[in-house]
């Protein structure tokens, strides 16, 4: 019987593909390995997910040879491979591209080996794959330089031919052909006749700079209580797999050309496992509860030396790392080089360098944002998820895959422990530990003995009147409030989610918003940078709308959901007024106007339009240093940073989150509020938190103001229970969109009708709503729709996509595009 090796390819197809082993390879192609192997007359870079000694299912004739091995060593450990596959079955997701979010860059190294054997011609995924360059390697190649004749013999004048042949090798390749390789080289250089080259490691920033070790703090006894229930977890784990990954070991016959897994036969996150009643299994899954400043990255700090300490790696996932450098240190500290640091702002050498570092298992624990799921962790014990209700978790193009749903599910495969932590759990993780999927654990109180949680006053917008600056969003108690801190040099942070400089153009004769072309949504004004910051009408108040004359130079209309930046137009695009007005609030404004207001006040702004890839934490560094006094931003400065100066922080207008068409919306505000109020008061001095609304009764606000998450949470249950929305129920979106208005409306309608008449909506285990047209009904010159699928069950809900899914393969217009959005987030 032929050797077969199953082999997922970089093409939108759920299934794999069957090609044979040659004998020269067998035994070393293994499953997680990249291979080149032909597809459609292209050669493509495909992974091979299973191999195995069986007749073909297909006409053995048309079954082609692989073309070349990539990976010596499987490139995916077997653990991580069999979590992409049930990943992707999850999201009904292609596999190849699911694969494509684990995979390393290929090394140098590796693309002149398969040059030298021939195989890169026609190769078309490798050209556009990175490259890096991995260990330090010797090269020799042959020069210019031409012998006496008669004066080589045996080997330098075998290698020499093979140079001249076949160009550069790697040293190491030769001295697997010739014994002599070294010495005849060594001759061979010495009368120039070849050169040698040795290429150098890529340096990998973090290594170099040591951070100081820290003396753990003793846990206070909450921490003490979760710690402990988290190694108990730890030590009831299986044994470890003892260091060598073991891919070589899985023979998984599958049936060739099959998904991994039939679809409608769901993989479940760890919480979601249906057990045996009346067994009730040590937890292995933990909500790690804990009030903002509790001390709960300590709890994370001890979980890891617990689980290392038992000789395996951990994982640790965080919402935004470039936010969160003060974090990365506190685990530098404790870990050292123990920690392979992941972010975007890697280089791709340094990216692929902690990749290898992690593969060969010389680093144990990885820590980086939503992407650091797939890190190739050896032995993984445990998973962590800071601030597992962050919405930066779900990633929201390409494989719309959720971090934390999916970290519960690789840990639970991996016979891992997962444990979430948050200060405002999502209704998700709470609705898993009210069904005893998740054990909770609960940190109630600040971590510093002598901080308390800050004290919280609503001022109705609807009562007070501006301040002295003018600004109705800046009232006379957030200033009264400012100017105390200051006085009592103490540091504010302003929190406003609104980026830019006024959030809408209008026209003030006739009324219409200055929307973008690509879009239906309004375009934001940005001053952009200037070099002072003063209010834009000095002196005086400037009104909420200031006139056109009045409005600095250099100004952009931006859109914030495509790339459009052009000018502020003179007059209106609809009646031809010059009478365009700048309204309502944003960050730079603010930033503009409290500098105004404050003349003695460092101030300065944290958004994404200041934030470029070190900005960030220059800003944060300073506001630590005491450099600011005032901090103005958008939710970039709610994030679990740790500020002990800072002792008021201002809401400046709490209902813009609120009122978004998202039944998640009051939720996302609550969280919100909640970690932005918690980053006043975290040390000895109290903190005052002044939250500006006009909607005081706002659930999402009364809440917040008395700290009662808990109270949130069980109204919020409730509320979803009633209206049913997740978790009382699964969604499925499919989003679709189209250039072409009713091309998308056709496709849309389409969808609807068939999922209305497949098994599971025509019984009404599916309900079906809409097609509709979205709530951004366009974006980027694209017209957007979608339907929804909705059940109580997941099982009927897989079933309802799964038959949707030759549809929107070949039954669509072509220029229609659909997204099966499975958990959906984004709502808009
Ligand atoms: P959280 O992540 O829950 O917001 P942190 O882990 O940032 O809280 O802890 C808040 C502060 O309390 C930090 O400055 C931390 O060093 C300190 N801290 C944590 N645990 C202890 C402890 N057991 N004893 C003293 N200080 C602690
Ligand atoms: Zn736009």
């Amino acid at each position: 019987m032929p050797l077969l090796a199953d082999v997922a390819v970089p093409v939108p197809l759920s299934q794999a593909f069957t090609y044979e082993v040659p004998a020269a390879l067998a035994g070393e192609v293994r499953p997680g390995a990249r291979v080149l192997c032909e597809f459609h007359r292209r050669k493509l870079l495909g992974v091979v997910l299973a191999v195995s000694e069986r007749s073909a299912a297909i006409d053995p004739s048309k079954i082609k040879p692989l073309a070349a091995l990539v990976d010596a060593r499987p490139a995916l450990p077997a653990e991580l491979l069999a979590f992409l596959q049930e990943l992707a079955a999850y999201y009904f997701a292609p596999i190849g591209e699911v694969l494509r979010l684990a995979l390393p860059a290929i090394e140098r190294e590796q693309v002149r080996a398969l040059k030298a054997q021939g195989e890169l011609g026609g190769v078309l995924d490798l050209g556009r794959a990175k490259q890096v360059g991995g260990r330090k390697v010797a090269y020799a190649s042959a020069t210019d330089v031409v012998e006496e004749p008669g004066t080589l013999r045996g080997q330098a004048a075998a290698v020499l031919a093979l140079l001249r042949a076949n160009g550069e090798q790697p040293v190491a390749r030769i001295e697997e052909r010739f014994g002599n390789a070294r010495s005849a080289l060594k001759k061979l250089a010495e009368r120039n006749l070849v050169a040698l080259d040795e290429r150098e490691p890529p340096r990998d920033p973090f290594f170099r700079r040591a951070e100081e070790r820290d003396v753990p703090p003793e846990l206070n006894a909450a921490q003490a209580e979760a710690a402990a229930r988290i190694d108990a977890a730890l030590a009831a784990l299986a044994p470890s797999g003892g260091g060598e990954h073991p891919a070589s070991t899985q023979k998984e016959p599958r049936p060739a050309g099959q998904e991994p897994r039939p679809a409608g036969q769901e993989p479940r996150p760890a919480g979601q496992e249906p057990r045996p009643a009346g067994q009730e299994p040590r937890p292995s899954a933990f909500l790690l509860f804990g009030v903002t400043g509790s001390g709960k990255t300590e709890v994370y700090l001890r979980a890891i030396k617990s689980c290392l300490d038992r000789g395996r790696g951990a994982l640790v996932m965080v919402p935004e790392i470039a936010l969160t450098p003060q974090l990365v240190a506190r685990f530098r500290a404790r870990f050292g080089d123990e920690l392979a640091v992941l972010h975007s702002g890697l280089s791709d050498a340094d990216r692929h360098a902690m990749w290898a570092s992690l593969h060969v298992g010389k680093v144990r624990v990885a820590i980086g944002a939503r992407s650091a799921l797939f890190a190739p962790v050896p032995d993984l014990g445990l998973i962590l998820v800071d601030e597992e209700h962050d919405g930066s978790f779900k990633q929201e193009e390409g494989v719309r895959y959720h971090a934390r749903d999916m970290a519960l599910l690789r840990a639970h495969r991996a016979g891992a422990v997962c444990v979430l932590g948050s200060a405002t759990p999502s209704i998700e993780s709470v609705a898993l530990v009210r069904r005893g999927k998740l054990a909770e654990l609960r940190l109630p109180d600040r971590a510093h003995r002598e901080a308390s949680l800050p004290e919280v006053s609503l001022v109705d917008l609807r009562r007070f009147r501006a301040g002295p600056s003018g600004d109705p969003l800046i009232s006379l108690p957030l200033h009264r409030a400012l100017e105390k801190t200051l006085a009592a040099k103490e540091q504010a942070i302003l929190f406003l989610n609104r980026r830019g400089f006024a959030p809408s153009v209008v026209c003030g004769s006739c009324g219409t918003l200055t929307t973008c072309d690509a879009c239906s949504v309004a375009l934001t004004y940005h001053r952009g940078r200037r070099r002072d910051p003063r209010p834009p009408s000095p002196g005086g108040a400037p009104a909420p709308a200031a006139p056109l004359d009045e409005r600095p130079e250099g100004g952009r209309l931006r859109c914030h959901y495509c790339d459009y930046a052009g000018p502020l137009p003179d007059r209106c695009g609809a009646c031809g007024a010059r009478n365009l007005l700048l309204e309502g609030l944003g960050t730079e404004r603010l930033e503009a106007t409290i500098a105004g207001s404050f003349p003695e006040a460092r101030v300065a702004r944290l958004d994404r339009d200041v934030a470029g890839k070190d900005r960030s934490q220059a800003i944060l560094a300073r506001m630590r240093e005491g450099k600011i006094d005032i901090l103005v931003g958008t939710q970039m400065v709610t994030k679990g940073h740790d500020l002990p100066n800072v002792t008021l922080v201002g809401v400046v207008n709490a209902d813009a989150a609120l009122g978004l068409p998202d039944f998640r919306a009051a939720e996302r505000g609550f969280q919100l509020l909640v970690q932005v109020a918690g980053r006043a008061g975290r040390r000895d001095r109290p903190g005052r938190v002044l939250i500006q609304t006009r909607n005081p009764e706002h659930p999402a606000i009364a809440f917040a103001a008395a700290h009662d998450v808990p109270g949130f949470l069980e109204r919020e249950i409730r509320e979803r229970e009633e209206v049913g929305y997740p978790p009382a129920t699964r969604l499925a979106l499919l989003r679709i969109d189209a250039v072409d208005e009713s091309v998308g409306r056709g496709a849309a309608a389409k969808l609807a009708a068939h999922a209305r008449t497949c098994p599971e909506g025509a019984a009404r285990r599916v309900e079906v709503l809409g097609p509709s047209a979205a709530p951004i009904a366009r974006l980027r010159g694209r017209y957007r729709f979608r339907v929804l699928l909705r059940a109580r069950d997941r099982g009927p809900l897989r079933g309802a996509l799964a038959a949707l899914t030759g549809l929107i393969r070949d039954g669509l217009d072509r220029n229609a595009r659909v997204i099966i959005d499975v958990d959906p987030v984004a709502m808009l």
